[in-house]
Parts: structure tokens; C-alpha cells; sequence
């Protein structure tokens, strides 16, 4: 009971900063809003894991993607944080059992990419060109270096590295590398919903793990390759390291109403992303096509999708704050989500 008590504070917390105007003249006001804030912020270290999130949450000003000049919250994470085991992604031998291997997503559905999901490739696309194992010795193509794991995973797959089982090692990821998330401190909500920018993916969980976009399945199918998540729904790239295309509930879940999903993450709208079911297993009935609804005491939030359809939410129902990478301290919060850059050209697993 003392935790929802203090999570009831939290949320209206916030909702109390979402309803002060950030430019007010008024200095009695503008006190009164940096206290909110100030509230707001420890409640957000509280949320994010203290070991990985790597700088102290901090308020700073933002550029949203709908061009709103307002205020965002700061989470700096590095890419090589892991909270949780992560693998196994690709089975070695097509011998090799579900416990040894990760999972696939495809058509909606979540697949055991075991040694017998690999060895069916062939018939399970219906596309004779799927060999990822040698047929005499069954063992399977891996990429098992980052120059191979880097050139399996670009938009034009080199010829020798089609047909094979992409995995790229949390190790591959630069240690220097670290993302700072900027999350709208007061959400701006959009006439129309938007879809998800590639670059700045979903959101991100309360470990400091990114929730990206989804997954280009059809390009990675398309160089006859798979690039498996682990049972937690994810998998590395040397981009932004570790990162989730789908929610397993292997992080950590942050109880706020009673008979209500767990909250989970933020999105990078500044609304709050739970769980897809409650302790009941049941889903929200009146979820939009972004996967969101408006419930008392939370207000609007997102409920993230069943694993199998790799879109963790459907869309963005208000302006988007933005993630910047970085590998060099300090310079690191100039978000200005409108006039982002493109994303770069490699395909980005
Ligand atoms: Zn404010
Ligand atoms: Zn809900
Ligand atoms: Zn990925």
C-alpha cells in the first residue's frame, strides 16, 4: 500500500507540472512551477535504475518534433548498461534447443529461433535461397566478429554475408557511447498522431534500455538473414548497443493503480508506457491505435503491444522530445527533435 501511495504522488505530481504554463511572468508562479519540477525530477531518478542511468535526471530546454519550444527532462545512459542477462541470439548448430537460442518476430507471432526454426527457413518463408547452416555438419552461419556483425547489417547485405545469423556482442558497442533522452516535461498533444522517427525510437524503460521502432524485418529478411532478439526482446547493434523491439517483462514494472498494468517506461512523448495486461491478464478494451487511453489518476499513457507484432506502441499522440548520441561529455542536450537531422543510412537492427 505505501508504494502505490507514493506512486499516486508521483502521478499527480507530474499532472499538477503538466498544467502550469512554463513561460508564466508571473514570479510567484514560476517558484511555484520550479518546485513542481524539481519534485518531478526525483521522482524520475526514483523511477530509472540509479546504476544505469549515468547522469542525475536534469530539466533542460527542448525543440519538440512539432517545432514547441518547452522544457524536457534529461536521462543519460550509457549502452553498455545491461540489468538483466542478455542472449542467446543465434543457435550454433541446428541441433541446438529453444534454451540456447532467441526468438523471432514475425507475422505477429513469437518464434523460438531455435536450430529447427533455422533449418525450416526455407519452408517457412517458402523460399528455397534460406540456407543459414551447412547441411552436412549442421552447423549455422554466425556473424561472430563486429566487422561481421557491422557488414550483415547494412542496407545492401555484402554478398558473403547473406544467409547468416546475425548477432552483434553488447561488447561491439563503443564504451564511450551514451544516449541522453529528452522526454517532454509537459506533453504537447498533436491534432493527429504521429508516427515513430527510426532515429529516436519508442521510448525507453525504466533500466535505461532503448525501446526502438521496429525492427526492418523485411530488409533483414530480405538479405536471407535473421537477427534474433533474446527472450527479453532484444538485441545489440554497435549504434546504440543493447536495445528492445518488443516487451517480455524481463524490466522493471512500477505499480501505480490497483487492477491497472505496470508502468514500465516513458515514451518519447513524455506519456507513460505500462505493461500490456494487468495482474489479471487483461488488456485495456479501449486502447486507440497508438495503444493508448485515458485512465483516472494516470491520464493518458500508452499499453505496450503483444511481443509478436514488434511495434511496442502504435504511434505518438503528442509532439516527440528526441535521443542524442554522443560519445563525448557535456554537449550533449541541445535536443532539437524539429529539425533533427536524417536518420543516417544503415539499416539499423
Ligand atoms: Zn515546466
Ligand atoms: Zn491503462
Ligand atoms: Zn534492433
Amino acid at each position: 500500500m505505501k508504494a502505490i501511495t507514493q506512486l499516486m504522488f508521483i502521478f499527480t505530481g507530474s499532472l499538477a507540472v503538466a498544467a502550469c504554463s512554463p513561460h508564466s511572468d508571473n514570479e510567484h508562479h514560476a517558484t511555484e512551477h520550479e518546485k513542481e519540477h524539481q519534485v518531478q525530477l526525483a521522482n524520475i531518478a526514483e523511477l530509472f535504475n540509479k546504476s544505469s542511468t549515468k547522469v542525475a535526471p536534469e530539466l533542460v530546454s527542448c525543440t519538440l518534433s512539432g517545432g514547441t519550444k518547452t522544457e524536457c527532462f534529461s536521462v543519460t545512459v550509457t549502452s553498455l548498461q545491461t540489468e538483466h542477462k542478455t542472449g542467446p541470439w543465434c543457435p550454433r548448430n541446428i541441433s541446438d534447443g529453444p534454451e540456447k537460442s532467441g526468438i523471432w518476430l514475425d507475422k505477429g507471432k513469437v518464434y523460438d529461433a531455435d536450430g529447427q526454426f533455422i533449418e525450416n527457413l526455407a519452408e517457412f518463408y517458402k523460399d528455397n535461397e534460406w540456407e543459414l547452416f551447412n547441411p552436412e555438419t549442421g552447423e549455422i552461419k554466425v556473424t561472430d566478429s563486429k566487422e561481421a556483425c557491422m557488414a550483415a547489417a547494412r542496407p545492401d547485405v555484402a554478398e558473403e554475408y547473406q544467409n547468416y545469423c546475425v548477432e552483434c556482442q553488447p561488447s561491439y558497442a563503443d564504451e564511450n557511447q551514451q544516449i541522453t533522452y529528452l522526454i517532454p516535461a509537459h506533453p504537447v498533444p498533436l491534432d493527429k498522431a504521429q508516427r515513430m522517427n527510426p532515429h529516436s525510437g519508442i521510448g525507453i524503460a525504466f533500466n535505461g534500455v532503448k525501446f526502438d521502432a521496429p525492427a526492418p524485418v523485411e530488409a533483414i529478411l530480405g538479405a536471407h538473414t535473421l537477427a534474433p532478439f533474446d527472450d527479453c526482446g532484444g538485441h545489440v547493434n554497435t549504434h546504440v548497443g543493447y536495445h528492445y523491439h518488443a516487451v517480455t517483462g524481463c524490466t522493471k514494472e512500477v505499480e501505480t493503480l490497483v487492477d491497472h498494468a505496470p508502468a514500465i517506461g516513458y515514451a518519447m512523448d513524455g506519456f507513460m508506457i505500462y505493461s500490456r495486461l494487468n495482474a489479471k491478464l487483461i488488456e485495456p478494451s479501449d486502447l486507440d491505435s497508438c495503444r493508448g487511453h485515458i485512465t483516472d489518476g494516470i491520464g493518458y499513457h500508452y499499453h505496450a503491444n503483444d511481443a509478436g507484432k514488434n511495434q511496442i506502441i502504435g504511434c505518438f499522440q503528442a509532439e516527440q522530445g528526441c535521443a542524442v548520441e554522443s560519445a563525448i561529455e557535456g554537449d550533449n542536450q541541445s535536443c532539437e527533435a524539429s529539425g533533427r537531422r536524417p536518420p543516417p543510412p544503415r539499416r539499423q537492427d
